[in-house]
């Protein structure tokens, strides 16, 4: 069940600050505050989707359309075009990396990696 009290539900309404990139009627992306790579942006719906399952099920096409729109900007906008990584976590038990913002996003991840991500792919590496 969504919970509106999350960080980004909180970003959406204003009430916490962002670095934002792109916004549109349905959808804004902004930076991440714990970036992996130089470049490292979350597009997020406004709508309520605890995940991506539930928003490619229940958002409306206008919904759809509208995130897909905010996406392709932001890359454009960051100067992201042809080498990048794109996912979306779900859940406090995922294989690779847990959900840790019950809000539908998609990290948007370029250029060069942080330390943080080496660290986080070492760690991966001595996991089972
Ligand atoms: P996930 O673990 O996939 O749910 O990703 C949540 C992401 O949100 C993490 O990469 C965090 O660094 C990022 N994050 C948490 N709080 C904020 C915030 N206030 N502004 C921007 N990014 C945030």
């Amino acid at each position: 069940m969504y919970d509106s009290g999350n960080v980004f539900a909180k970003i959406i309404r204003g009430e916490i600050p962002s670095k934002k990139v792109v916004e549109n009627e349905y959808a804004l992306s902004f930076y991440d505050v714990n970036p992996m790579c130089e470049k490292h942006v979350l597009v997020v719906p406004r709508g309520e989707y605890e995940n991506i399952l539930d928003f490619a099920r229940c958002a409306s096409a206008a919904e759809q359309a509208g995130f897909w729109e905010c996406f392709v900007k932001t890359a454009e906008a960051v100067g992201i075009e042809g080498e990048f990584n794109v996912f979306a976590n779900a859940g406090l038990n995922a294989p690779l990396f847990n959900q840790s913002v019950f809000h539908f996003h998609l990290h948007l991840i370029a250029g060069e990696k942080t330390s943080a991500c080496i660290d986080i792919m070492k760690e991966m590496l001595c996991k089972k």
